[in-house]
C-alpha cells in the first residue's frame, strides 16, 4: 500500500498527532501547529510540546477530504478535519498534565493507541 514516488521534494511526513491524528512534518507542526487541535494544545513555537503530544511511531494513513465528521471533531468544536493524511493508530500518549488541561476544557482525550475501543 505504501507508494514511494522518486524525485519529489516533499516535507518529511514523520509525526502524527496523538489528539486528532493528522500526519505532518515536525516542521510543520513546530511553525504552524496541529490545524484542527491548535485551539487547545498550542503547539506553534513550542517544541517540547510538540515532542509530548506528537508521535513518530503511527500505522494505517488515510487521507481525508476534510468532509468527514468525527468524535474528535465535535470536541475541538470544529466543524470538520481539514484535509490532509490521518493515521488511525498513533503509538503514545498525551502527558497527564495535557490530558488534565483538555478535560478541564470539556475534551475527553481517548487515546490512539488501539487500548480503547470505540
Ligand atoms: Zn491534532
Amino acid at each position: 500500500m505504501s507508494s514511494t514516488k522518486r524525485g519529489r521534494p516533499a516535507p518529511k511526513l514523520n509525526r502524527a498527532c496523538m489528539l486528532c491524528g493528522i500526519v505532518q512534518s515536525m516542521s510543520q507542526f513546530r511553525n504552524d501547529g496541529c490545524p484542527n487541535c491548535e485551539s487547545v494544545l498550542h503547539f506553534a513555537d513550542n517544541d517540547e510540546l510538540v515532542r509530548e503530544c506528537t508521535s513518530p511511531t503511527f500505522e494505517g494513513l488515510v487521507a481525508n477530504n476534510g468532509a468527514e465528521e468525527s468524535w474528535v471533531g465535535r470536541w475541538l468544536r470544529i466543524e470538520k478535519f481539514v484535509p490532509g493524511l490521518y493515521a488511525v493508530r498513533v503509538v503514545g500518549k498525551l502527558p497527564d498534565d495535557i490530558r488534565s488541561d483538555l478535560y478541564s476544557q470539556g475534551i475527553m482525550y481517548r487515546p490512539r493507541d488501539g487500548t480503547v475501543q470505540d
